[in-house]
């Protein structure tokens, strides 16, 4: 038998986190399918259960000139339907799970569960996203590179919860994400592909790229970018081979149940290509 914490308030949950070994439930959609059983009976859960998805103070998205604060409870559809939420940052998350999942399902349960398949992940690390980590002893913040160490793993201690997500925003003119499942929705990513830029007059200013399901957390390699920026959009063509090249470097799908790394490696580079091609050379 393991308890269940309801707090009203974060100052509550932090306390609790701290005195006690819990596993945290957001809005629950990972958590419940980890550790259900099939007989009836309720979910096999390994730890004190403290349910923070009703904190309503972390359920707030701000908007300030030059970045995005998403509150660790705001769901996945909240996000969507917020008005001043740059559709850049909503692009993978309206290809995520079914509205059902996303009624439930936030960002910071899709970011703590650290998924090399987690669908928004690509997007925050080319977005250079920052978390905000809270314990009873104060808050810390961390580069998402950083806060994920590998598949599944983060620097999150057994006493912190995350607060906040901070997304920088820019005139981002060019948008383009795409995922690879078996099905359209309630699919885990066989493959995805995230990248933004800034054109001005057929230039390339600035261009962000980021690949899922392809390595144990998401890849981004600045030294890529920085081959595409300064480049005319009727140069572009001629940097795919080197970036080919450097990517097929950087990847290292897996074979698993749901596709193969031969796969993956192959659908990724032609996304990277079409992209270049479609996307950034329009
Ligand atoms: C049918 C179905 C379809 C799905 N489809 C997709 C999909 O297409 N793409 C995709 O990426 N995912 C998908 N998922 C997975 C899941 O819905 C997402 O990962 C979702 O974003 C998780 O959010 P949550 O709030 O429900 O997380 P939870 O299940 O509540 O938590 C997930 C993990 O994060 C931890 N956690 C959550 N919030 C915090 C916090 N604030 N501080 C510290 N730890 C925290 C929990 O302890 C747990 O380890 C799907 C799931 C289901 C059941």
């Amino acid at each position: 038998m393991v308890n269940v914490f309801v707090p009203d308030t974060l100052a509550d949950a932090l306390r609790i986190r701290g005195q006690h070994d819990t596993l945290v439930i957001n809005g629950g959609t990972d958590v419940m399918v980890k550790y259900r059983r099939w007989n009836g009976m309720p979910p096999d859960f390994p730890l004190d259960v403290l349910h923070i998805g009703n904190l309503a103070e972390l359920k707030r998205i701000e908007i300030a000139k030059d970045k995005i604060m998403i509150g660790a409870t705001v769901t996945l559809s909240e996000l969507m339907e917020h008005p001043f939420v740059p559709d850049y940052i909503n692009l993978p998350i309206r290809e995520m799970a079914s509205p059902a999942i996303r009624n439930m399902g936030t960002l910071a349960g899709n970011l703590c569960n650290a998924s090399s398949s987690g669908d928004s992940l690509p997007m925050l690390y080319a977005l250079d996203a920052e978390v905000t980590l809270a314990s009873v002893h104060g808050t810390r913040k961390l580069p998402i590179r950083q806060f994920i160490t590998f598949a599944k793993q983060t620097l999150l201690q057994p006493d912190e919860l995350v607060t906040e997500i901070m997304i920088p925003i820019a005139d981002y003119t060019v948008a383009y994400y795409r995922k690879i499942g078996g099905r359209k929705v309630n699919a885990i990513s066989k493959a995805s592909f995230y990248a933004v830029a800034i054109k001005k007059d057929g230039v390339v200013e600035d261009v962000r790229i980021a690949f899922g399901s392809v390595a144990p957390t998401a890849v981004r390699d600045r030294v890529c970018e920085e081959i595409l920026i300064g480049t005319a959009e009727t140069e572009l063509d001629a940097k795919i081979e080197t970036l080919r090249t450097r990517y097929v470097e950087l990847l290292s799908p897996l074979d698993d149940t749901r596709s193969t790394a031969d796969y993956r490696r192959h659908v990724s580079l032609q996304l990277l290509e079409d992209f270049i091609g479609k996307g950034l050379a329009k």
